[in-house]
């Protein structure tokens, strides 16, 4: 099949690197012309595990091009899949859906044939409507149908999740659409475990899935403020809760706070949107309210350990917003430096893959360092507040060594604190 997808991000890339895989014809269009550039001189311009290989072996094969030109992506396409941003409306919180509006807007000049217009972006509820008139006005004639096709992809794993999906939810209103869709997943075989459901449905799914998901983390993380009070550890509580197969053992990792493109913004944009249908989403909105709270009080727990320095030097370990991506939207790292610089803390960090990104935001705010220990030359205390698995097999004597005092917070709970106590480390994690 030939294949168009709009926005070649963190979903775009990985998902028209996988089609490719699975043998489509797959043309990347994004409207930043260094990003296309970079991509074009054999240059991923975003880090996923595992997706380096499959990108340069389909690239040479011919089988994924990338463009600016709407048009070069989308003539003679049998399906056309929007993966533009929906980020958060700066004052309202809605996702604002300017880049869905106007790639719809563009790409309606170009169909040839007939073209299924799949909406992978994170959308609100009527959508799908809205893309469809949108198109209407530009194409009158134009022989297409929308549907709505989810991503669910975790950041970090997004090739692994590509190639074994938990489902694929697809929001079709014509048998003609399924069919394109069936056709597109038809090489994973049985692998594909598909639902057609109806489209607002399908839109729904996305935003009622994150919710519950972010959910589930604040409550293992409000669990974690009740066993520090009542002397039970998380950890354990998690491991016994989880072996109900009706909780699961996903999601129940405390730390501080949900963060990252997706569980902020779909949160937000949910409990936006049902206000708009006159329906309160109390869970989800303390959820947002109590999430949000968490980030300041992690930081004023490292500010805590070094009650008694003047300005202390902090090393940060992990900016990222979890362990495997170098994506730093709405990191809960990032937020905790924004409130430790707040304080008047000096931050010495690193990140094994999020540098760049980081320093695009910090800037000259904070010192980067070269490793782990390099960040903790001179600190009063270091923090872990990515899950990275490279800060699970530090050496902990040499860390000790490094640091001028032995305050160690780890807000992963990643590090054993025997291990830590045993290097000579005065450790502090969550949910003990
Ligand atoms: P992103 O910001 O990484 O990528 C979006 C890309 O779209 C950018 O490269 C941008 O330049 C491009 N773009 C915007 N308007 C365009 C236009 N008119 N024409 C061509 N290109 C255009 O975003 P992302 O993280 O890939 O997310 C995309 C969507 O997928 C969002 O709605 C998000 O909520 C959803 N989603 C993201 C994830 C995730 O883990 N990142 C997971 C599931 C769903």
């Amino acid at each position: 099949m030939k294949i168009g997808i709009v926005g070649t991000g963190y979903v775009g890339l990985p998902s028209g690197v996988g089609f490719a895989e699975l043998g489509h014809d797959v043309v990347c269009i994004d409207a930043v012309g260094e990003k296309i550039d970079a991509l074009n001189a054999g240059k991923l311009t975003l880090f996923e595990d595992g997706l380096e290989e499959l990108f340069q072996k389909n690239r040479a094969a011919g089988k994924i091009r990338f463009t600016t030109s709407m048009k070069e992506g989308v003539e003679n396409a049998d399906i056309v899949i929007l993966a533009v941003g929906t980020p958060p409306h700066p004052e309202t919180k809605e996702a604002d859906m300017k880049y869905v509006h106007a790639a719809a807007r563009e790409l309606a000049q170009y169909l040839t044939g007939y073209t299924v217009v799949a909406d992978k972006s994170t959308v609100p509820v009527g959508t799908g409507d809205d893309v469809e008139r949108l198109i209407r006005s530009v194409s009158p004639d134009a022989d297409f149908d929308v549907v709505s096709l989810p991503e669910f992809l975790r950041e970090g794993f997004a090739v692994h999740d590509f190639f074994n999906p938990d489902r694929i939810i697809v929001g079709a209103n014509t048998e003609r659409a399924k069919d394109v869709v069936k056709k597109l997943y038809e090489p994973f075989g049985d692998k594909a475990k598909m639902l057609f459901v109806n489209r607002k449905s399908s839109e729904t799914i996305k935003y009622a899935s994150n919710a519950f998901l972010a959910m589930k983390i604040h409550y293992i993380n409000e669990m974690a403020d009740f066993c520090e009070k009542a002397g039970a550890d998380v950890f354990e509580v998690a491991q016994g809760m989880g072996l109900d197969t009706r909780i699961g053992n996903k999601f129940l990792n405390p730390g501080p706070g949900y963060g990252g493109s997706c569980f902020p913004k779909d949160t937000n944009a949910m409990a936006q949107m049902a206000k708009k249908y006159g329906v309160r989403m109390n869970l989800i909105e303390t959820t947002i309210r109590e999430n949000d709270a968490r980030k300041v009080k992690m930081a004023h727990r490292i500010l805590d350990a070094v009650k008694t320095v003047g300005k202390p030097r902090v090393a940060v370990l992990g900016l990222a917003f979890k362990g495997g991506t170098d994506d730093c939207r709405e990191s809960p790292a990032m937020e905790i430096v924004a409130e430790l610089l707040k304080s008047g803390a000096v931050i010495r960090a690193y990140d094994p893959k999020a540098m760049g990104t980081a320093e695009k935001i910090l800037g000259d705010k904070i010192e980067y360092a070269s490793d782990a220990y390099d960040a903790a030359d001179g600190a009063d205390v270091v923090a872990v507040l990515t899950e990275w698995s490279d800060f699970k097999t530090l050496d902990l004597v040499k860390l000790k060594q490094k640091a001028k005092s032995p305050e160690l917070v780890d807000l992963r709970r990643i590090i054993n604190k025997k291990d830590a106590e045993k290097a000579g480390f005065s450790y502090r994690g969550i949910g003990e």
